[in-house]
């Protein structure tokens, strides 16, 4: 089949290069010139593991191919794929305008029936707009049908997930694009739900707010663990045992972050506010995923008291480990707050760095964890990468000036790190 993807981004890259590797011919758009270009020289806008050798595998085999040119890839392609953002605007509703406008460019380019996929998060009932913006635009009486195929891979294991999904959704009440989207999932091994426009959309909001629920109720968990002198590791075991319950998403840390989760969980409580619910649950989660934050910050200030001219080690910045991705990274919030009250801040990222300079001003960005830990009084785990779970603790601790160690992932053993003399902390234990 023949496929354009708009939208080169995590999502619009993967999901465009994994269909290439399973033998369709696909165009990818983006309206950044420089990513574009990056791509034709075979270099990774984003890092990914495992993307770099699948894109240039399929590039050279001519079965992706990279352009600026919207109307090229509309009117080689049979399936549009709509991958662009969906930020969050300032009253918390996502902003479509990215939609909007490529659904524009789509419909001026409509040479033949087309099939345009909504694979960005959206509010339900923006697959109706779509279908509007198109009719709107379209020159001529060409047929065409919106579907709603939201996308579900995690950064950090993309490709993974790209290739092997738990699920394959699939909105639409066409049953000619039905044919065509089950041919084009065939071989994925993955269910595919076939269903509505609205129920596919509402499908992928409901399913992140679940999983931010999950990461929250642990979090509240843990602080009573906290008050109590419980293990929130053990807990969350014994409950994630149970497979009603599941042992993913319950670990107690700084809280969820990412491009997907914090503007997500808004934008769904925004849209079932506009529809007549009020849909108090996610707003509850949503405070406690920021009282997390506070309450680590609170045990960094009781350890180091006076943070003025102090020097913390922040190991980690990305929103999770195996990704470059900043957004809406726990770590900003963590380092903002401890800039305000005077703390010197070192930092070190396996993957994030780049993206975080343009991000956190004044921060002393080191080339490995020793050298973060080099003179710190504090150092703060923000982000599980393995590369932490691996250091010399006993180099660490002979660098620092003082072995304190704040771990919002719980990625050591506090009773080892106690032996070794550290004063430790961390998150519902
Ligand atoms: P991204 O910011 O990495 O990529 C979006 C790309 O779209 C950018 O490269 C941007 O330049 C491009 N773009 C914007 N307007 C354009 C236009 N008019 N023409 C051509 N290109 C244009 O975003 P992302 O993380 O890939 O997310 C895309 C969508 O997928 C969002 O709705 C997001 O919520 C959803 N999603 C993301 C993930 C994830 O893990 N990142 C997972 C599932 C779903």
């Amino acid at each position: 089949m023949n496929i354009c993807i708009v939208g080169t981004g995590y999502v619009g890259l993967v999901s465009g290069t994994v269909f290439a590797h399973k033998g369709h011919n696909v165009i990818c758009i983006d309206k950044e010139e420089d990513k574009i270009h990056m791509l034709k020289e075979g270099k990774m806008p984003i890092y990914e593991p495992d993307l770099e050798k699948m894109v240039v595998e399929n590039y050279k085999a001519k079965r992706l191919k990279f352009s600026t040119d919207v109307g090229e890839g509309v009117r080689s392609s049979q399936i549009i794929v709509i991958a662009v953002g969906t930020p969050p605007s300032e009253d918390g509703r996502a902003d479509l305008s990215h939609i909007e406008q490529v659904a524009r460019q789509i419909a001026r380019h409509i040479n033949e029936y087309k099939i345009i996929v909504e694979k960005s998060t959206v509010p339900v009932q923006t697959g109706e707009k779509v279908q509007l913006t198109i009719q709107r635009n379209i020159k001529q009486e060409f047929e065409f049908d919106v579907v709603s195929n939201p996308e579900f891979l995690k950064e950090g294991a993309a490709i993974e997930d790209a290739l092997h999904p738990d699920r394959i959704v699939v909105g639409t009440s066409s049953e000619r694009a039905r044919k065509v989207m089950q041919e084009l999932y065939k071989d994925f091994g993955a269910p595919i739900i076939m269903t509505d426009v609205k129920s596919a959309e509402i499908i992928k909001h409901a399913a992140n707010s679940f999983l931010a629920c999950k990461i929250s109720y642990i979090n509240a968990v843990a602080r009573i663990c906290e008050l109590a002198g419980a293990n929130i590791m053990e807990v969350a075991e014994g409950m994630g045992l149970d497979r009603r319950i599941g042992r993913q998403f319950l670990n107690a840390g700084l809280g969820y972050g990412g491009s997907c989760f914090p503007k997500d969980i808004d934008a769904f409580e925004r849209i079932s506010q506009e529809l007549g619910y009020d849909f108090r649950m996610l707003h509850e989660v949503q405070l406690i995923n920021k009282e997390q934050r506070i309450h680590f910050l609170k045990k960094v200030e009781e350890e180091l008291w006076i943070l003025k001219g102090k020097v913390v080690g922040v190991l980690g910045l990305a929103f999770k480990p195996d990704t470059d991705d900043m957004r809406e990274a726990p770590a900003i919030t963590v380092i903002h707050e401890l800039q305000k009250k005077g703390a010197i801040i070192k930092a070190y990222d396996p993957q994030a760095m780049h993206n975080a300079k343009n991000i956190l001003e004044k921060v002393e960005y080191c080339q490995d964890p020793y050298a973060v830990a080099q003179g710190a009084d504090c150092l703060i785990i923000a982000t599980e990468w393995d590369e932490f779970k691996k250091l010399d603790l006993a180099k660490v601790k002979q660098l620092m000036n003082h072995p304190t160690i704040i771990d919002g992932r719980n990625i050591y053993d506090p009773v080892k790190m106690i032996e070794m003399g550290f004063n430790y902390r961390s998150v519902g234990r």
